[in-house]
């Protein structure tokens, strides 16, 4: 493969619950700097493959490739650490830190320093002044600059999702995978949220893996598009041809 070219591979991926084939022998590939969406009915593997990528679960065989390392099997921070970052359709944020902190915090993943240890004993000096000033920049990138001292519980849904998305800023993530960015949001932050997408794309070269239900929105911001069903890659190509394709529509309304 050319990983100058691609920044993930998966090859021949398998993951079984039991008899269940979650994910049943996928293959992909994301060019850097692309927009990529999977997409596919309840229940067909897409969950379960992100999760694999991102090693929480072990896959069974297969290969993932990322940023020219296999990465398959590793654990969940090594792989983060590498700059391979999942944001969950729950947000998971420290409940009992602000956003600002929280999105601090994040700078942990770089160089090993214990940000988070210093953050609970409030302590505060020169190289946490520069770290502070890109995590203020990362939370203005992502319009939250007003609620920046609020604990998660006091912010939205949407909000929280925004917070995620500074804090995989922050730790310098170069591949995001995002787990329905718009879900549970009002459609005018939705399209918000793909346009932020878009913007680090190109302003910051990142690349995106989105799982998104809503076609309507994700069809008009990504490259190119990946449909799963019982755990196998079904279909694939431009959004304009997936739409238009009479497998997806018989997935989508057959089941
Ligand atoms: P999607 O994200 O597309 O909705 P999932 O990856 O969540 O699909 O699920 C794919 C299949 O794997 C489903 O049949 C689901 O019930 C099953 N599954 C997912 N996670 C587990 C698990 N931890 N244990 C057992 N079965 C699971």
């Amino acid at each position: 493969y050319d990983f100058d070219k691609y920044i993930l591979v998966v090859e021949d991926l398998y993951k079984y619950f039991g008899g269940i084939r979650a994910v049943d022998g996928v293959s992909l590939r994301v060019p850097r700097r692309s927009i990529i969406g999977l997409i596919g009915p309840n229940g067909s593997g897409k969950t379960t493959l992100f999760n694999v990528v991102a090693g929480l679960y072990k896959p069974d065989k297969g290969r993932i490739i990322f940023d020219g390392v296999d990465i398959a099997g590793r654990k969940p921070h090594e792989i983060y650490k590498l700059g391979l970052i999942r944001t969950f359709q729950n947000p998971r944020l420290w409940t009992s830190l602000t956003v600002f902190e929280n999105v601090l915090g994040a700078a942990e993943n770089r160089k090993g320093e214990n940000i988070a240890g210093a953050l609970f004993q409030r302590l505060w000096e020169g190289q946490e002044r520069k770290l502070a000033g890109e995590a203020l920049d990362w939370i203005d990138f992502v319009e939250l600059s007003s609620v920046d001292h609020m604990l998660p519980l006091n912010i939205s849904g949407g909000q929280m999702k925004l917070a995620e998305l500074a804090r995989a800023l922050m730790a310098r993530a170069k591949l995001l995978l995002l787990d329905e960015p718009s879900a549970g949001v009002n459609p005018t932050l939705a399209r918000r949220i793909f346009e932020g997408i878009e913007r680090l794309r190109s302003e910051y070269g990142l690349t995106f893996l989105i799982i998104e239900h809503r076609l309507e929105i994700l069809f008009d911001f990504v490259d190119y598009v990946y449909v799963m069903h019982r755990g196998k890659i079904v279909a694939e190509g431009k959004p304009e041809e997936v739409a238009e394709n009479p497998v997806v529509l018989d997935i989508y309304l057959g089941g």
